[in-house]
């Protein structure tokens, strides 16, 4: 008999209700009743999204709307400033390249979160700068950036702030409006609780005097096309019909639940995560951990491929590796999403048989207890 449990930071699991609704019969996109479920969907987003800015969804991967963050703000030649502290930082640059604009790079260490300061003094000496990247989430170091710390140097310069939540995005805070966020962009298949093929943008009124003035060229990915038909509920293009239709009613989920109890039960889980790997005597990655996901290092001797590889084909608990440079130094736990309590004890015991039966030596049951001892306050 087989049963799998998803706690890898995207995709994310999907709750039946949700599922169920995009099981429905298909309808047609340029209709009153379309149209009206696209509506309530978007102001659900604005509420997840903490903006009265104009959201724009995408039939794409998350990397869809990133990439239409850059072509419709920037021009050839332009100055970007980069936040790079893992793999999604590192794309920001990529595409920002790919399309001839000019990155000043700001690396920062895996697991480590950037000073604001570095970002202020860059912004000084660098008044032509037009947009800074940032990365809510880092999901590849499961490290959290201080949005709203950056949100305050950008404020009142000319430069727009763009912040990736495509993993974030419900999982830690984004005041969106409150800390200035001029375009956030996510994705349906983590913290919104569906499947992939949904991406996402919000754009404020400092975003769109850049968005007039860029010539980076784009068809598929034109705001401003998507802006003016988003005014009479429509898309220029066929929408995600089935997506959206799902969106909505996971939406309407975590709405009833309400955002800052979202935020909370996600920060109790990550929490849990971190102390149950410190209580097997396992070193976190990162200095400045998100709420949705838990990477640790492995052990000695012990690849984190391996711990996968192990959870996956004997438990059927699908976890993740590292990316890049930490594929076999690290494993991630998510706490993303659709998940609560328990999915973190299947996550902490699959993890402990894991490493036992690889050879690491530690108290067999201590993370599974200090889960417990956090999670049944909650
Ligand atoms: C998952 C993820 C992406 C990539 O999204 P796709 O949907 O795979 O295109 C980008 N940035 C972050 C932070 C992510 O977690």
């Amino acid at each position: 008999m087989k049963k799998f449990y998803l706690l890898t930071p995207g995709p994310t699991p999907v709750p039946q209700d949700v599922l169920n609704e995009m099981a429905n019969p298909i309808i047609h996109h340029r209709t009153p009743n379309f149209k009206a479920i696209f509506k309530e969907t978007n102001e659900l987003l604005k509420y997840v999204f903490q903006t009265t800015n104009p959201i724009i969804t995408f039939a794409s991967s998350g990397t869809g709307a990133m990439e239409a963050s850059v072509v419709n703000t920037l021009s050839k030649g332009d100055k970007a400033i980069v936040i790079i502290g893992g793999k999604f930082g590192e794309r920001f640059m990529e595409i920002c390249k790919a399309y001839g604009v000019e990155v000043i790079e700001v690396k920062v260490n895996n697991g480590d979160a950037v000073d604001s300061l570095v970002i202020k003094d860059l912004l000084k000496k660098n008044s032509d700068v037009k947009a800074v990247f940032a990365t809510l989430c880092e999901t590849s170091t499961a490290t959290l950036t201080d949005i709203k710390s950056i949100g305050e140097v950008i404020r009142d310069t000319k430069a727009i702030l763009i912040v990736d939540a495509i993993s974030g995005l419900g999982a830690d805070v984004l005041k969106t409006d409150e800390w200035g966020v001029d375009m956030v962009v996510s994705g349906s298949q983590k913290g919104l609780m569906m499947p992939p093929g949904l991406a996402f943008l919000s754009v404020s009124k400092k975003a769109i005097e850049l968005v007039e003035k860029s010539t980076l060229p784009k068809y598929y990915f034109n705001l401003k096309k998507a802006l003016k038909t988003l005014e009479k509920d429509d898309t220029p293009w066929t929408p995600a019909v089935s997506l959206v239709i799902g969106l909505r009613k996971s939406l309407q989920m975590i709405k009833e639940e309400g955002i800052e109890n979202v935020y909370a039960r996600h920060a109790k889980m990550s929490e849990a995560t971190r102390e149950a790997c410190k209580a097997m005597g396992l070193t976190l990655l990162s200095s400045s951990p998100s709420n949705a996901v838990t990477a640790a290092w492995s052990p000695q001797g012990i690849s984190g491929k391996e711990i996968v590889k192990f959870c996956r084909d004997k438990h059927e608990v699908f976890i993740a590796a590292g990316q890049g440079e930490l594929e076999e130094k690290i494993f991630r736990v998510a706490h993303l999403g659709y998940m609560k309590k328990f999915d973190i004890i299947i996550a902490i015991s699959a993890v402990e048989i894991a490493l036992k039966t690889l050879g690491y030596k530690f108290q067999f049951g201590k993370g599974l207890a200090k889960a417990e001892e956090i999670l049944s306050t909650c």
